[in-house]
């Protein structure tokens, strides 16, 4: 049994919100640079290039990458031989947003859906737990928009709809969305599951590095059939038309009930902020 304080944990949280809200990731640096290098049109070119400037600008002067700092999503995994020493788990996390949202100057968005009150810092967070074999605590945090989030979406599609019925789903999603979640966007897909697990796989899709390939093959080329679909569309950039309107499309499948076909539609912007530490 290995112990993990849970001061530990509050440093490790507010360090990941403060970089992951200042630095942009690597791969989603590069897959926007690929994208830069194959735009032709110059005002989809000049989009992309505004955005790599910006995520300059955000790394040396330590600014926030948008005004909007997201709410707090953690996915968390709990080795089975982990113990946690000083407190809970979520409130240590909790008070790690506290911090790093406080002292990172990082815009606090977490409100009172009915009052619109402002909870004052940045928690609660969302936060997903797993227990999983081992002596270690994952933890991996994503910044999540709102303008993004609000074009998001839960069907249950009739089974008979099958893989016809989900593409043209997700594609019209996208379509309608326009240029409203700041694309180029990356597309968090669920497949399974019940009304409620279909939303969170599909969340945890958006934890995924853009530059994976799904192990299953099968998968793999869905989400390729769907993330050259989506380019086709011809939104582009911030929608002002372009080849890119999605970075990548990331899908998770489970089983689900026989009678049923749950899909979710996580769409996350171009600023795909996201963090991870194995303490
Ligand atoms: S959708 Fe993303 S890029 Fe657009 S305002 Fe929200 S956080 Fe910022």
């Amino acid at each position: 049994m290995r112990t993990i304080q849970t001061s530990q944990i509050v440093d490790a949280v507010a360090a990941m919100c403060i970089k992951g809200n200042t630095e942009l990731p690597a791969d989603v640096r590069a897959r926007l640079e690929q994208a830069m290098a194959e735009e032709t049109a110059p005002s989809a070119k000049e989009v992309l290039r505004q955005l790599l400037e910006n995520a300059d600008l955000a790394m040396n002067t330590k600014l926030p990458l948008c005004q909007d700092c997201g709410l707090a999503v953690f996915f968390v995994e709990v080795g089975d031989d982990v113990r946690i020493e000083g407190g809970n788990l979520r409130d240590a996390i909790n008070d790690g947003v506290r911090k790093g949202y406080g002292e990172g100057f990082l815009r606090k968005s977490a409100c009172d859906p009915l009052t619109r009150a402002n909870t004052g810092d940045g928690t609660p967070a969302i936060i997903h737990f797993d227990f999983v074999p081992g002596d270690k605590l994952k933890l991996v945090y994503m910044a999540k928009g709102g303008g993004s989030e609000n074009m998001s979406r839960v069907t249950m599609l009739a089974p008979a709809q099958g893989w016809e019925g989900i593409k043209q789903f997700v594609i019209n999603r996208v379509a309608e969305a326009g240029p409203n979640p700041c694309p180029p966007t990356v597309i968090g897909i669920g497949i399974g599951g019940t009304f409620d697990h279909a939303a969170k796989i599909a969340k945890k899709s958006l934890m995924r590095r853009l530059d994976d390939t799904h192990p299953d093959p099968d998968i793999a080329a869905k989400e390729k059939e769907l993330e050259e679909a989506i380019n086709r569309l011809g939104i582009g950039p911030m929608g002002l038309g372009g080849k890119t309107t999605t970075l990548s499309v990331k899908m998770t499948v489970e089983p689900c009930h026989l009678a049923s076909l749950p899909l979710a539609v996580n769409v996350q912007c171009h600023s795909q902020r996201h963090e991870e530490v194995i303490l």
